[in-house]
């Protein structure tokens, strides 16, 4: 099974994305496909060798009438870091809505100059004869709307209704053909066949294509305004870097880098890769990808993540992760998904625009037969000019863009401050809870515990203890399990072999050293094990152990120790907490920590409702509980013992640096590990649904109002097309307010 992306010319409302969509489902071996109508591209999932696959999905959208180009898997980065340069389809758009306007200008010049200028029975002699000066100058009109219909302004939009015409398939380029074919009829039959003796709506058709290639161009580019964010996350990596390929130094695009390729990142250079340090030694700001802003002490044995920086000195990496299996190119791919993705507002507005466009053709047609009707062959031009007017400013295209741009800007957004949010209805789902359960370690807490203080029972040796302990530690990826370890390092113990490890998420874990078998978690974890801990207990209760998070250890059966811990509270978690209050949140904390250190942190952070020692079983259960209590829950966590609480939760949030389960099981991802974006999540999300209902409403009342001027023959049909070009227009820029609204106009990745 595969993930593929291609890129989609051709689309230009919700229609045209829905039927591309549907074309690649119904291609053989897709399991599931979706169209960003925004940024032009699709993603297919599939089951199938990638060279066949692009070869029919290219097929599938031909033949639905679009054009498709693949991309490759790892040329996202690439395709999405160019997007933003001024692509030459904008460029072609521009020129060709440029030269109709200027077309369309002279022909309503003429259209206005030519009977004043000449007067109605004014003859013009050439070549022996007299010509109606007036049959002249519409000859000359006629020329130039031929070249706008046929030139790039007007023909790709004919054609394009034409075909959907013939897929019956209607659209909004259906109905500006229809509105321009309507419109050219009656300037054959009143041009030249009556000798202009009719009065004719002859700009309107000139004037109506150029508006809508002026509409084109204008919304292409605001649409690439949209996804600007995405393409400013993919320029966050390097184009080129310097590899070494048999023993010489060059510099090669990133795209060819291949696993194992060792790389030199020198200073103030952007590291393309995730990879291995295999030599040197540098401070690293890994704020990108953290959301701490010191830089980090990175040497050989650490891993380091493509698109983080290095500040001071160099280092030599050995690729692990390259294009869109590194880091960086797993949060662009996360972003195109949820961008593709649809909300379920977005499902509403396509089927009501599904049915919007059949029912204008057939207002349109009945506003005809009813001028006719009441005013004869005379009204035919009326009757032309209003079912033309109906048609154009009826397009329900204002609709169609209404929710994807916003969607396309505001996961955008989120992605430069950090915030991944895999579907666009987790945007609905997130402004709209009203409980945030937090765990503890690691979440709330720093993500880098240190040992504060080891203790030992009897006349046990310290060392001794916290070597053992770091030998079952060695494979769990816990806060606290790395925090042993470090300490074993930083003393120089030797960390031996362990053998038959199992983990216990939110307990502890359990391995056999030496041929003895050791326990390190909770004490409540050694005593379910059947150990004793009567000894630690008593030493534990002497010690002054504080609020300190504790770690036991038990040696074939016996309590021998424990390892207290140094766990701050983010800086941050206060805000977080204070500016969800603000926003009507409240917040609880669920922690499989001890009592003592849990009530701490609650205090220290001012929360009311809180419980220790909850097992993941228990963290899902509580979930489970408020939900049915009615409330809407999000839960923030980091380990693999809260991966069913955040599958349970209406939203789940995981830090992106936590373990690979919880990333996995949440909707949204927090990439900088900081609480407050939590606050920020729950603000876009809020922000963007009021932007979208704005969008909708306006998109669809300007509709129903317009409609019954058209019919009646008060809007002319270029001020109809002008009309419709202005609805799209105002339905992007509203999109495009967002960062604005929010005050996140210098957005980025660390914000606490
Ligand atoms: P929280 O719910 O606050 O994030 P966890 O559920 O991760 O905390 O851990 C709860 C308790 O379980 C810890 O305080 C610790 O005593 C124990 N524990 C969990 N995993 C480990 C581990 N890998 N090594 C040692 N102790 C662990
Ligand atoms: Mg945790």
């Amino acid at each position: 099974m595969q993930q593929i992306n291609l890129r989609v010319m051709g689309m230009h409302c919700a229609g045209c994305a829905q039927r591309v969509e549907d074309a690649l489902r119904g291609a053989a071996g897709v399991l599931d496909a979706r169209v960003d109508l925004v940024s032009g591209s699709a993603q297919v999932t599939a089951c199938m060798e990638a060279e066949d696959a692009f070869e029919s999905l290219v097929a599938a959208v031909r033949a639905a009438g679009y054009d498709a180009q693949a991309i490759a898997a790892d040329g996202l980065l690439g395709h999405l870091a160019k997007a933003g340069d001024q692509s030459p389809g904008l460029q072609q758009h521009r020129r060709a809505a440029a030269v109709a306007a200027i077309l369309a200008a002279f022909v309503l010049l003429i259209d206005h100059v030519a009977p004043a200028a000449w007067g109605h029975g004014a003859t013009l002699h050439f070549g022996g004869r007299a010509w109606p000066a007036l049959t002249i100058s519409r000859a000359i009109q006629l020329v130039l709307f031929l070249i706008i219909a046929l030139g790039r302004a007007g023909a790709p939009i004919l054609l394009s209704g034409l075909r959907a015409a013939v897929r019956r398939a209607p659209d909004m380029d259906l109905l500006v053909s229809l509105g321009v074919t309507t419109a050219f009829k009656i300037i054959i039959y009143g041009g030249v066949v009556a000798g202009g003796q009719l009065f004719i709506p002859q700009p309107a058709a000139a004037l109506l294509l150029a508006l809508v290639a002026l509409g084109r161009y204008l919304e292409s580019r605001a649409k690439g305004r949209a996804s600007a964010a995405m393409t400013a996350l993919a320029r966050r990596a390097p184009k080129t870097a310097l590899v070494t390929r048999a023993g010489q130094l060059a510099t090669i695009p990133v795209e060819q880098i291949v696993v194992d390729d060792v790389i030199s990142a020198p200073a103030h250079s952007t590291i393309p890769v995730d990879g291995e340090v295999v030599e040197g030694d540098a401070d690293v700001d890994e704020s990108l990808m953290t959301g701490e802003a010191v830089p980090v002490r990175r040497q050989p044995g650490d891993r380091v993540l493509g698109g983080t920086g290095v500040v001071e000195g160099m280092l030599m990496i050995r690729a692990t992760a390259v294009g869109s299996r590194s880091a960086l190119g797993r949060i662009v791919q996360l972003v195109a998904e949820a961008q593709a993705s649809k909300t379920r507002m977005q499902r509403l507005a396509d089927r009501v625009a599904g049915v919007f466009t059949p029912f204008v053709i057939a207002v349109a047609a009945l506003t005809f037969a009813t001028w006719l009707l009441l005013g004869g062959t005379a009204a035919l031009p009326s009757a032309t000019r209003a079912a033309v007017a109906v048609l154009v400013v009826a397009c329900p295209c204002a609709l169609g863009l209404a929710t994807p741009t916003v969607v396309t800007v505001a996961c955008g957004l989120a992605a430069l401050r950090g915030i991944l949010v895999r579907e666009a209805a987790m945007l609905e789902t997130m402004g709209g809870v009203d409980l945030v359960v937090w765990d503890k370690t690691g979440t709330l807490t720093t993500a880098r515990p240190t040992v504060s203080r080891i203790v030992a029972v009897e006349d046990r040796e310290e060392q001794s203890l916290l070597a053992k302990a770091a030998a079952v530690e060695q494979f769990s990826r816990h806060p606290l399990a790395g925090a042993i370890v470090a300490e074993a390092r930083r003393n120089a113990l030797e960390i031996r072999e362990a053998t038959a490890f199992v983990s216990h998420p939110g307990r502890g874990v359990t391995a056999t050293v030496d041929g003895r078998s050791v326990a390190v978690g909770s004490i409540d974890f050694l005593a379910s094990l059947g150990s004793d801990v009567s000894g630690l207990q008593s030493r534990m209760a002497e010690s002054a152990a504080e609020d300190k998070t504790v770690v036991a250890i038990a040696v074939d059966g016996v309590g021998v120790g424990a390892i207290l811990f140094c766990d701050a509270v983010r800086p941050s978690a206060a805000a977080a907490i204070r500016r969800l209050r603000e926003l009507g949140i409240e917040s609880e904390l669920l922690s499989g920590d001890r009592e003592e250190s849990v009530r701490a942190v609650a205090g220290k952070l001012g929360l009311r409702r809180w419980t220790a020692g909850v097992p993941p079983e228990g963290k899902l259960r509580r979930i489970e509980q408020l939900r049915r209590g009615g409330r809407r829950v999000a839960m923030v966590g980091d380990g693999v013992n809260d991966a069913a609480a955040l599958v349970a939760a209406d939203v789940g949030v995981a830090f992106a640096t936590g373990a690979d389960v919880a990333v996995e099981s949440a909707g949204v991802n927090l990439v900088g590990s900081a609480p407050p974006l939590v606050a920020d999540a729950v603000e876009l999300a809020r922000v963007s649904l009021r932007v979208i209902r704005q969008n909708l409403f306006w998109a669809f009342v300007y509709n129903v109002l317009m409609i019954p001027l058209a019919a009646t023959g008060t809007l002319p049909p270029a001020v109809a097309a002008a009309a419709m070009m202005v609805s799209s227009l105002t339905v992007v820029l509203n999109a495009l307010r967002l960062p604005r609204i929010l005050g996140w106009r210098r957005a980025s990745a660390n914000s606490g």
